[in-house]
């Protein structure tokens, strides 16, 4: 367990937006879909894309839209044994619609449990596949008569449609992209899509009202076809992406782990990598492999873009992955505002990560006489100078001389401001 600061309004707002969103029934495309992005567009001029059903996306195809109003199962007495009402997991997401009776036997081949944690209801999804299902918990399975015949109702659409996803695009003093993405395709789910929701929204909040020498694109997308379909209809962007990342489960009590991208040395892997160690905190540092999130994608060899994913619990890792344990009380706000935190100091490393020249090459110049000497951060000037040559970002200097960035940065300051240092 991670051990957090004090809880802050910031983590009890990314909170309270996930218990916004948490009740909304999301699906990769569709009414909830569509509602969970208007509602971050009541904090965000987020764009809102619909691609119609049958576009082709490189491999892919946009598939039908889904929808779903209603879906039950009856016992012999006539009462609802298992209520989509009562919770969202309860039926496999694309379920086709059905009205029939069948004996417990053939429904038990479209029943799902979790055996091993006997009152949770797992998540499932046949996409792609068309097929019809339930999630019931273990406990709830229990109670049903083996010899009874059930009455099997799903009121759902599958007809083409629509795709829907949210961009904003954030513009800053260069054209230069920071890339960040989210899936927003999951219902009832809290730390497996809506943490990583909360707290782009968040970040795109903060980084809309500063100065930025970055611009920012923020995607909200459904899991796997949405951001397909995102590239293949911005080729011509993605060459302005120099740094990226996949925002997922940030709201667990489990530490950070980073990903990093293919490239395994792009900038923003050794930036992130920087603010874990130096945060002095437990965290891990893991390489690119090619299942997960939305990373895989971006950072299929076609695209290779440098694009990192940041999550707490991993991808299929913590017992309350993809069941209704991840609920509204598995995510903490002191965990999201943590993950807020590295995240911004990432992307503020990011943004001052710049390249100076030294304007006094010959020999060290005399800081003394500059009133530069005698400070705690004698050593960070005297890299800085050292290594600015024109070749050095402050990042190679911060993690050839092992200081933390923000030092090296205040260093560069204040040899800029005595007109030892220019910007190359
Ligand atoms: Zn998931």
């Amino acid at each position: 367990m991670a051990s957090f600061p004090a809880m802050t309004s910031a983590g009890q707002e990314m909170h309270a937006l996930v218990a916004r969103l948490y009740p909304i029934y999301r699906s990769i495309t569709g009414a909830g879909l569509r509602q969970t992005l208007k509602i971050i567009q009541e904090q965000l001029p987020l764009e809102i894309h619909e691609v119609a059903s049958g576009t082709k996306v490189f491999d892919w195809t946009v598939p039908k839209e889904w929808n779903i109003r209603e879906a039950w199962v009856k016992n012999a007495k006539g009462e609802r044994v298992i209520d989509f009402q009562n919770h969202g997991l309860h039926v496999v997401s694309y379920s086709v619609p059905i009205h029939v009776r069948l004996g417990f036997a053939e429904l038990r081949n479209h029943l799902f449990t979790v055996p091993e944690h006997p009152d949770w209801i797992p998540y499932r999804t046949s996409y792609y596949k068309e097929n019809w299902g339930f999630c019931l918990s273990e406990n709830q399975l229990g109670q049903f008569p083996e010899d009874e015949k059930y009455e099997i109702y799903i009121d759902s659409s599958l007809e083409d449609g629509h795709l829907t996803y949210g961009e904003l695009h954030l513009e800053g003093e260069e054209d230069a992209e920071i890339l960040i993405s989210c899936h927003t395709c999951h219902p009832s789910l809290a730390n497996d899509n809506l943490s990583g929701v909360a707290v782009a929204v968040h970040l795109a909040r903060k980084l809309a009202s500063v100065p930025r020498r970055y611009s920012y694109r923020f995607l909200f997308v459904p899991g796997t076809i949405g951001a397909i379909t995102w590239l293949a209809r911005n080729e011509s962007v993605t060459q302005r992406i120099r740094h990226g990342l996949v925002l997922t489960c940030l709201g667990d009590s489990s530490h950070l782990t980073y990903k990093r991208s293919r490239r395994g040395d792009a900038e923003v892997d050794r930036a992130f990598a920087h603010i874990l160690k130096h945060s002095s905190e437990r965290h891990d540092v893991i390489d690119f492999f090619p299942y997960g999130y939305d990373e895989r994608q971006y950072c299929s060899p076609g695209f290779d873009l440098p694009v990192g994913c940041v999550m707490r619990g991993r991808h299929g890792q913590f017992p309350e992955y993809h069941t209704s344990a991840d609920d509204l009380k598995f995510v903490q706000p002191e965990a999201l505002q943590d993950s807020f935190e590295k995240i911004s100091a990432v992307l503020q490393l990011l943004e001052e990560n710049r390249i100076y020249v030294n304007q006094n090459p010959k020999c060290e110049p005399q800081l003394g006489r500059r009133g530069l000497l005698g400070g705690s951060d004698d050593l960070s000037l005297l890299w800085v100078l050292n290594l600015s040559d024109g070749r050095h970002s402050l990042l190679d200097i911060a993690e050839r001389a092992n200081l933390p960035f923000s030092m090296i940065k205040d260093a560069a300051t204040k040899l800029a401001g005595s007109d030892l240092l220019k910007v190359r």
